[in-house]
């Protein structure tokens, strides 16, 4: 997993720090961490393809959080993508996106998934899966925000035991020694 800061500037840009996003990259996925102007560029900078993203996920409804959302949504239209999108943040977030599309004309070709957080929540799983899961608490700021934490599942780690013998199994006492034995077969 490795973490891609794209912009950290507040509130404007500058020639060399763009507005807030941040791309997580897991196993050939990116989880984008707000969408603020300029984001889309910012991933092609840092080798990082936006077929690939899988959700993005945005804090709160100060504009230079969001301003590249529906940029990088028409981007995404345009290369004719057909996996579905995540969408998820405060409550706002279905009616901005739908009303930006409805007064554009476009019509998308595949699916976004909204996932709204209400005001008055504690903490949220907004998304779960079989690996990972990411949960959504509120953070102190002028308007209502929220913070995410991208949490992995524990794995089964699956062994494959040699065939012991007794004696093996007699002296096999410490989780050291299994060590050896598992080496050693
Ligand atoms: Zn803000």
């Amino acid at each position: 997993m490795i973490v891609v800061p794209l912009g950290i500037a507040s509130a404007t840009p500058t020639s060399i720090r763009h507005l807030p996003s941040v791309a997580l990259w897991r196993e050939g996925s990116v989880f984008l961490f707000d969408c603020g102007e300029n984001s889309q560029m910012c991933m092609l900078q840092a080798g990082l393809k936006r077929s690939k993203i899988d959700s993005i996920f945005i804090t709160h409804f100060d504009v230079d959080h969001y301003s590249g959302l529906m940029g990088l949504i028409s981007t995404l239209q345009l290369q004719r993508r057909e996996k579905e999108l995540n969408l998820i943040g405060p409550k706002g977030i279905k009616e901005f996106v739908e009303w930006n599309l409805s007064f554009s004309g476009v019509e998308i070709s595949f699916d976004l998934n909204f996932v709204e957080v209400d005001d008055d929540i504690d903490e949220i799983r907004v998304l779960d899966t079989d690996d990972y899961y990411v949960e959504a608490r509120p953070l102190k700021h002028k308007k209502f925000c929220l913070g995410y934490r991208f949490q992995e599942k524990d794995s089964q780690v699956k062994l494959t035991l040699p065939r012991l013998s007794s004696m093996e199994l007699q002296t096999m006492n410490s989780s050291n020694h299994l060590k050896q034995v598992i080496t050693l077969h």
